[in-house]
């Protein structure tokens, strides 16, 4: 399993986090077709578009946003950046 990284937004702590997500190991996937003569094809492909877990926020395991909600965005703007 590989690990993809992301900047994103976590509500739990109104902060911009770099999120953390599983992607599938292709390699692996790749070995398993090849020794199964193509067998294996359809659960990669299947993997490939079900496999990648949602971006988590990787200190408090919330699930994480692609962007700063409006309301949030004001908060952040008066916090004093840490
Ligand atoms: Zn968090």
């Amino acid at each position: 399993m590989g690990i993809q990284k992301k900047r994103m937004f976590c509500e739990e702590e109104v902060r911009m986090v770099l999120a953390e997500r599983q992607t599938p190991n292709h390699i692996l996937h790749l070995l398993l077709s090849v020794v199964t003569a193509g067998f294996w094809l359809p659960v990669w492909f299947l993997v490939a578009l079900l496999g990648s877990g949602s971006y988590k926020c990787p200190s408090c395991g919330a699930r994480v946003l692609g962007y700063v909600p409006k309301k949030y965005k004001q908060q952040m703007a008066k916090a004093p950046s840490s």
